[in-house]
């Protein structure tokens, strides 16, 4: 469903991803864990394009995101052709982005209303659905400062849910929370992945990945120096450098 292929990203001199190929099949979650600096963030980055890469390619399904092919040169696409396919890519921050002067239920229908131009009504009784699926009926009205921080996420969660997204990506979605909030996050997340969701999270959640991912990514210095299956790369992982992680934080 997703193929990065060979991206490279540099900001000046500095290259801080050095030829990442991942592919993440449909219903797949794959969680990407590595030190900070890693290139983790860089990378979902350049899934939806926020970063174009400097070299190599993401591909949703058979469309390349944010480039076409033209006289054997890649080109950018035009920003509204861009914004069609991010539509297609959800995805939730480190630090809740919602908008602070809308309310809850505003800030979910924004997009589908301005990027799709779902009629107000419809996208109305979907985000109110939205809302009931992160346990968050009752918070319509309410204004995103007036929200714990783990509220204030799973609302970040049914904004992005609510352009009915084919992949979902998550940046530490739980690392800026209270810790007696970091639960009610991690459970959405949970039944999103068990609802057949295709989802890349970057974490520091270990026992989350354990659970839930099909395939555990450790990044660093901008190369995935190990993949596989949760128990095999968080368990018994092959590479030093991994063990050498892991032996740090768990
Ligand atoms: P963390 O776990 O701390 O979030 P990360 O693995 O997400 O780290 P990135 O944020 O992807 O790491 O950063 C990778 C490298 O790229 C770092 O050296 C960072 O300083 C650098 N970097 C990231 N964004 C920019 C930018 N806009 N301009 C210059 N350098 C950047
Ligand atoms: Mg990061």
């Amino acid at each position: 469903m997703i193929r990065i292929q060979s991206v490279s990203k540099n900001f000046g001199p500095l290259e801080v991803l050095h030829g990442v190929d991942l592919e993440v099949f449909r219903g797949e979650v794959v969680c990407v864990i590595g030190p900070s600096g890693s290139g983790k963030s860089t990378l979902l980055r350049c899934i939806n394009h926020l970063e174009a890469p400097t070299a190599g390619v993401v591909w949703l399904g058979d469309e390349s995101i944010g480039v076409r092919e033209s006289r054997g040169q890649l080109v950018e696409i035009p920003p509204a052709e861009l914004a069609r396919q991010r539509t297609e890519i959800g995805m939730v921050f480190q630090s809740f982005n919602l908008f602070g002067h809308m309310t809850v239920l505003e800030n979910i229908i924004e997009a589908p209303i301005q990027v799709m131009g779902t009629p107000r009504a419809e996208a109305e009784t979907h985000a109110r659905q939205l809302l009931e699926w992160v346990r968050l009926e009752g918070k319509e009205s309410t204004y995103p400062r007036q929200l714990s921080g783990g509220q204030q996420q799973r609302a970040a969660i049914a904004r992005a849910l609510a352009m009915r997204p084919r992949v979902m990506l998550f940046d530490e979605p739980t690392s800026a929370l209270d810790p007696e909030t970091v639960g009610e996050v991690l459970s959405v997340m949970r039944r999103l992945a068990s609802e057949g969701l295709t989802m890349i999270v970057v974490t520091h959640e270990i026992e989350f990945a354990r659970e839930v991912a099909d395939r555990v990514v450790f990044m660093d210095d901008g190369r995935i120096i190990e993949m596989g299956s949760a128990v095999q790369v968080l368990d018994d992982p092959r590479e030093e450098r991994t063990q050498r992680f892991l032996s740090r934080i768990l």
